[in-house]
């Protein structure tokens, strides 16, 4: 173990208005006041913010920023700092908050990794091994089945991969592309469309930067654990639906109360002074009340009707972000945890009712710092909570990156496709789907009638019985049984040429 790794982070986590900030601060002070037993050499706690819209400058209450009364002297990072119209997305932050990670190690204070972004927690814990930096040159020796693959590349193709183009090419040379992703490395490529140009060129990008193909890359993954970046404790904050919509209801109307129709006036003043359209997908603008303020606040009546439909859209907005949320987590977070062994665990706090707050949240936490987890012991399943294990069960198993290859897999419909320059292609699970579109049945009627006809001319040249005949009436029939239609080769081909 790297001394880096054996070094602890606490993180929180759960979804909007659940308590994050509250209970940060709360163990930061355990820490720092040195009322926990056995956490020595540490001494207090820094928290380091973890959601994407509190890294915003001002806006305090559309993003639900803790307020300097509330932080109670603990220090807080990366919150409010880039300008609307200014983007930051998780690499960024990653890039940011390591070194801020290391020097309260440093220092002998824990970091405490909060917000509701579990999609960062998680690239900081787990980083990405296949992202490409694009900087990085290239030292290991080719892989023998990347040497063979480049071997049986036509010369115009080996040219192509000797210089990717830097940005997304003309559709064009989107097939010559993903021909070249098809002839390296088919298993990689039948999970790309060929219009996926970007991913295509990632792909590339992988291969090149690695010396490998990327299945060769992914195989070795699937095969590993997963090492987390630091020891990590993860608490994870939850609330049952019914009791956490009514506080997220209050929450609204008392954010309306503290102005939050300013906080969106002075966004829409800003964003007048960007370039082009507000995309509601990007940076600040994703925070949930701008968008369903919008046409209230274009109206020039500001009806009190528009206001209650505004109001009732940011509720269901809101909750909607809970439930992705804890999606997030319950999806994509818990069922790779176990891959990290003992290097990582997590403790499901109930913040359901806020009368036991102290019982079930804040004193749990404390308890579960004192397991020698803070000594750099190893941690491990043993320290993850009862409520865990009831979670983990119902949380898919994780699939090995080879297993999501194969579900993502592409196949091209031969009799759809017209022009072989626009092969058409889609997930080989909706083949069923695809089978029973009006286009492809059309397709198949061309090929059957075709078919019949070179049969006929062949029956009258050899005088045998021109049986076709007999079909000829339904030829045209859109609603023709699927049995007669389907009988023999239906146009499936793999993606893979
Ligand atoms: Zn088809």
């Amino acid at each position: 173990m790297s001394a880096i790794s054996s070094r602890p982070l606490i993180a929180i986590l759960g979804s909007t208005g659940v308590g994050k900030s509250k209970l940060a601060v709360e163990l930061a002070h355990s820490l720092s006041r040195k009322l926990l037993n056995g956490v020595e050499p540490w001494s207090g706690a820094e928290v380091i913010n973890a959601d994407s819209m509190q890294v915003y400058r001002g806006l305090d209450i559309i993003t639900n920023k803790i307020s300097e009364d509330e932080k109670q002297g603990v220090p807080h990072h990366l919150i409010g700092f880039k300008d609307v119209g200014e983007q930051y997305v998780v690499h960024e932050w990653i890039r940011d908050a390591v070194p801020l990670i290391e020097r309260a190690h440093r220092e002998h204070r824990v970091p405490l990794v909060v917000g509701g972004t579990t999609y960062w927690i998680q690239h900081l814990l787990f980083p990405d091994r296949l992202a490409t930096s694009g900087t990085e040159t290239t030292t290991v020796a080719p892989s023998d089945a990347l040497v063979k693959a480049l071997k049986s590349l036509q010369p115009e193709q080996t040219r192509l991969f000797d210089s990717l183009p830097n940005i997304v090419p003309e559709s064009a040379a989107a097939l010559e592309l993903h021909g070249l992703l098809t002839a390296l490395d088919p298993v990689t490529a039948a999970r790309w469309h060929w219009k996926d140009v970007r991913k295509v060129l990632r792909s590339l990008g992988v291969i090149k930067e690695h010396n490998r193909l990327a299945s060769e890359l992914f195989e070795a993954q699937s095969m590993q654990q997963l090492t987390p970046r630091y020891r990590t404790l993860l608490f994870w904050l939850n609330a049952s639906p019914d009791t956490l919509h009514p506080r997220l209801d209050e929450r609204i109307a008392q954010m309306v109360k503290n102005g939050l129709l300013d906080e969106i006036q002075t966004m829409r003043k800003a964003a007048d002074h960007l370039s082009g359209p507000v995309d509601y997908t990007q940076g600040i603008f994703q925070a949930i009340g701008y968008k369903e303020f919008s046409d209230y606040l274009d109206d020039p009546q500001r009806t009190p009707h528009l206001f209650d439909e505004a109001m009732e859209s940011m509720r269901a907005s809101t909750r909607k972000y809970a439930q992705r949320q804890i999606k997030w987590i319950t999806n994509k977070l818990l069922p790779v945890l176990p891959l990290a062994g003992q290097d990582a665990a997590m403790v499901v706090l109930d913040a359901s009712d806020l009368d036991s707050w102290d019982a079930e949240v804040k004193e749990r936490a404390q308890s579960a710092l004192q397991c020698p987890f803070l000594q750099g012991a190893a941690i491990g399943p043993d320290a993850s909570s009862a409520s865990m294990a009831h979670y983990l069960s119902a949380a898919r198993p994780a699939r090995t990156p080879i297993e999501t290859l194969a579900a993502m897999r592409k196949t091209t419909c031969q009799l759809c496709t017209k022009d072989p320059l626009e092969p058409v292609m889609f997930d080989e699970a909706q083949w069923d789907k695809h089978r029973s579109t009006r286009q492809h049945k059309r397709a198949l009627r061309r090929q059957q009638n075709e078919k019949r006809l070179q049969m006929y001319r062949r029956s009258k040249t050899d005088g045998s019985d021109p049986v076709v005949t007999h079909y000829a009436g339904s030829s045209e029939d859109e609603n023709a049984d699927d049995g007669v239609l389907h009988g023999d080769g239906d146009g499936k081909s793999a993606a893979i040429g």
